[in-house]
């Protein structure tokens, strides 16, 4: 049976040069960085030196004295959450998010809903992008926080986030963006999205789980989550792991290197997926197709198909891709991205998100067409709803 992973949004396999990179950084650096003898000056240096190469590859600069700042945290959960409670100020105002945005960002901005703030959610249109009519509707002066993310979880949609950014900066107001999708799969430019802070995590580009950064611009005033140490200047205290930001930092570093051949790289392998499927079953509907898109992320909805059955299906056939965010896994619900969209009920429970990763092979786009086509058809056989799997998609929808 083949085994071919494409649920890379959800996590993607560590790089052996990676976790050889921090087997060595374990070996070398016993010591604690924030400690002041020898060893403890030697960990923080090669800490350090991984906090400003990652800044760098980021296009910030942590080195100058009017430069930005990394805070290395466990995750991008832990960034958002940090972001959206630290970087607004004691007293409730207003915070304005899309509606699209990933539960980790979502459930901070909620429970400051619940503490008094006044939360606004700009929306999308039906491929996914922010309605910048809306958002300039919402941003206004007295706005502390707009959070807006670069590229979806869910569909892959980019947003326009150097528009946001001048909405933000006439207003005078401090934007986040969670470009946790977005990092490692194309160019992520710290200043030139004018943005204040950024969150990232190190497993969705072939690093190591448990390390994530909030990248800040200079001046921004951050109050941390947690208390009890001075590391980090105490925005987010706690021993900091030196073997696992160098692993960040080579993983960085890998995604940098360009594929052999175009064939090989995430778009191609997505375009030559979809453009097989499409092939083999004209009727399905590729979400957010009509808008700039992360270049590994396919989100496919089978009409009359149920997203659940079919997911499990693919997975008993060797091939793994997901429902939807692994962070709501377990959960039955559908999409809210795709609600949010306001893509029909039908499409919302016929979707499937495929993510690819530098892991996979081209060949495996072939072999993981046929497999869906054999348990779609499979599926359809047994479906009530046949039917209406085989009418022709809305309009919207219909083309790649
Ligand atoms: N934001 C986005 C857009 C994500 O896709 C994810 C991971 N699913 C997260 C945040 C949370 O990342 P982490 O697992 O590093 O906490």
């Amino acid at each position: 049976m083949p085994s071919i992973y494409l649920d890379n949004n959800a996590t993607t396999p560590l790089d052996p040069r990676v976790l050889e990179a921090m087997q060595e950084s374990y070996r070398q650096h016993p010591g604690n960085p924030a400690s002041q003898h020898q060893l403890g000056n030697q960990a923080r240096r090669q800490l350090e030196n991984a906090r400003a190469s990652i800044a760098t590859m980021l296009g910030a600069d942590i080195q100058s004295a009017a430069g930005e700042s990394l805070v290395f945290t466990s995750g991008a959960t832990e960034a958002n959450n940090l972001a959206v409670k630290g970087l607004v100020g004691a007293q409730p105002g207003k915070i304005v998010i899309s509606t699209i945005e990933h539960p980790s960002l979502l459930d901070p901005a909620n429970h400051l809903k619940q503490a008094g703030w006044d939360l606004q959610r700009v929306s999308v249109n039906s491929s996914g992008m922010l309605d910048l009519d809306h958002a300039a509707s919402c941003i206004t002066p007295d706005t502390q926080l707009v959070s807006i993310m670069l590229g979806n979880h869910e569909t892959g949609a980019l947003q326009p986030l150097k528009e946001i950014s001048s909405l933000c900066r006439s207003a005078g107001v401090l934007l986040h963006t969670d470009a946790t999708q977005a990092v490692g799969k194309i160019p992520v430019d710290f200043r030139d999205l004018g943005v204040d802070a950024l969150t990232f995590s190190a497993h969705k580009f072939h690093g190591p789980a448990s390390i994530g950064g909030l990248l800040l611009k200079h001046g921004t005033v951050l109050q941390p989550l947690f208390h009890g140490g001075l590391q980090q200047l105490a925005m987010r205290p706690g021993t900091e792991s030196v073997a696992l930001a160098v692993g960040m930092q080579v993983a960085l570093h890998l995604c940098q290197q360009v594929p052999p051949t175009q064939e090989e790289s995430l778009l191609g392998m997505r375009n030559l997926f979809e453009k097989l499927l499409h092939e083999k079953l004209p009727w399905i509907s590729i979400t957010s197709h009509r808008s700039p898109r992360l270049p590994h992320v396919s989100n496919i909805a089978f009409p009359g198909l149920n997203r659940q059955a079919l997911m499990m299906a693919l997975d008993l056939a060797g091939l793994a891709c997901s429902t939807g965010s692994a962070c709501a896994s377990g959960s039955t619900d559908p999409s809210p991205v795709l609600q949010a969209m306001g893509l029909s009920d039908e499409l919302v429970e016929g979707a499937l998100r495929f993510s690819f990763g530098r892991h996979n092979l081209p060949a495996e786009c072939q072999l993981a067409a046929d497999i869906v086509e054999a348990n779609v058809a499979h599926l359809k056989g047994t479906n009530p709803l046949e039917k209406t799997a085989s009418q022709p998609p809305q309009e919207a929808h219909k083309q790649l």
